[in-house]
């Protein structure tokens, strides 16, 4: 427990699908006025240098948000027209950036805080004793700080205390490191009772697409649980290759319960795209399917 540090994925092509979701639903969310309570179970560090420390080692951004930006750069300089939201994530990503270079790449506690309004609330959970210390030093450091608490504790069983919201309206971001093959469970049980107290709520759980069982067998137990209580869902993967040996995470998925009932066509349009950009061969591919209850 608590080796994995979120720094070394840090704008990988799992990162990409994650955050591109994410703000898709905030924003949809945000079309009506009253005050939304945004979560994040498991929040990292924040913020991540992507030009020293962990992500050097890894260099996951190299066939993320860098091969991203290439792809779209080569787009311009063809004159192609751009996708409107993969535009709209990118600047997010460069508004952290003053140089003009990608060297910093936002996490969702960042992404989430850039978006809040002023009656918005951001609640962050991190378990992390170093990534707990860096992410309150990051979040001091914004003008939103003031609308985030962050919690020091296991989201898994404290997430149903903060359910409902007192607007009931809320967005929930479940994004587990699954470092403990635990984590599964604990997350079928945290959503059961999430339902249970907050059923109109929107949930977005972020899962490595791995042939491990607990990971194959996400989707259907998500599936199931949003049954036991009549939800929407939409599932969705972007596998970027298909190599023998899973050496490095090679695809990622977002289940989303109760979607908005823009998320599919918004998907549509732009998996097509981001397929083509972070594949690294030809069995690069998306699914997306989803169920109205
Ligand atoms: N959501 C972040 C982002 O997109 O930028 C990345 C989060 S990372 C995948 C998962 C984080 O959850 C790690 O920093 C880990 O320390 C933390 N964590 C693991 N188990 C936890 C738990 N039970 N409660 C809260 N945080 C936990």
């Amino acid at each position: 427990m608590f080796s994995y540090r979120h720094a070394f994925h840090a704008g990988s092509h799992a990162d990409i699908l994650k955050h591109y979701v994410l703000i898709h639903l905030v924003k949809y969310l945000q079309e009506k006025p009253g005050a939304l309570t945004l979560v994040d179970t498991h929040a990292g560090a924040g913020i991540y240098s992507l030009i020293d420390g962990f992500a050097k080692v890894s260099n996951e951004a190299d066939g993320g948000i860098y091969r991203l930006i290439q792809f779209i750069e080569k787009q311009i300089s063809l004159g192609h027209s751009l996708n409107e939201d993969i535009t709209h994530y990118l600047d997010l990503i460069r508004n952290e950036n003053t140089q003009g270079n990608i060297e910093l790449y936002p996490g969702s506690p960042f992404i989430l805080a850039r978006l809040l309004r002023p009656q918005d609330r951001l609640k962050l959970f991190e378990l992390h004793p170093k990534e707990i210390d860096i992410l309150r030093q990051n979040i001091a450091q914004l003008p939103q700080a003031k609308q985030i608490d962050i919690y020091a504790a296991d989201s898994f069983s404290r997430l149903k205390g903060l359910l409902p919201p007192p607007s009931r309206r809320g967005l929930v971001l479940i994004d587990p490191s699954y470092e403990d093959k635990q984590d599964y469970r604990y997350l079928e049980a945290a959503m059961g009772e999430a339902l249970q107290r907050f059923a109109t709520g929107c949930y977005a759980i972020w899962y490595p697409a791995l042939s491990r069982r607990e990971s194959a067998e996400l989707p259907d137990r998500m599936k199931k649980v949003a049954a036991n209580h009549m939800r929407s869902w939409l599932h969705v993967e972007l596998r970027v290759e298909h190599a023998p040996k899973e050496r490095r995470l090679q695809a990622s998925g977002m289940f989303i319960i109760n979607p908005p009932w823009t998320l599919e066509k918004n998907l549509a349009d732009s998996l097509p795209i981001l397929t083509q950009a972070l594949g690294q061969d030809s069995s690069a591919e998306f699914l997306l399917k989803s169920f109205e209850a």
